[in-house]
């Protein structure tokens, strides 16, 4: 990770969760060649565990010089009657989001949360 080619090292970016593409309005120019071209997504992977978390991970960087500008993490989830997103990235930013699965508010027990 690079924290000289970011303008902004893990913005809050709210509820916006990325699982593909970057950020580029954070992203300053590669220091290594100084150009600033769209990061290309690299090692892109997706690992799903037992409990049915989705985790992805990819890598930004430099399509001219290969340079690694960042790690994005991406996971998915679902907890209970909720899918819970949650994205880390040095330039993509932090973000979480839970959304409800059922349209209505449930009628039997919540569990708390
Ligand atoms: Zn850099
Ligand atoms: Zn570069
Ligand atoms: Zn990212």
């Amino acid at each position: 990770m690079c924290q000289f080619c970011v303008k902004e090292q893990h913005p809050q970016r709210g509820t916006i969760c990325l699982e593909s593409g970057s950020y580029l309005k954070n992203y300053a120019g590669c220091k290594g060649c100084g150009k600033r071209e769209p990061l290309k997504t690299f090692e892109m992977s997706t690992q799903e565990d037992n409990d049915g978390e989705e985790l992805v991970t990819y890598k930004h960087i430099c399509p001219s010089c290969e340079h690694l500008v960042a790690e994005h993490e991406y996971t998915f989830r679902v907890e209970g009657k909720y899918q819970e997103y949650m994205m880390t990235c040095l330039l993509c930013g932090t973000a979480a989001d839970s959304i409800s699965i059922l349209p209505e508010s449930p009628t039997e027990n919540t569990s708390t949360f």
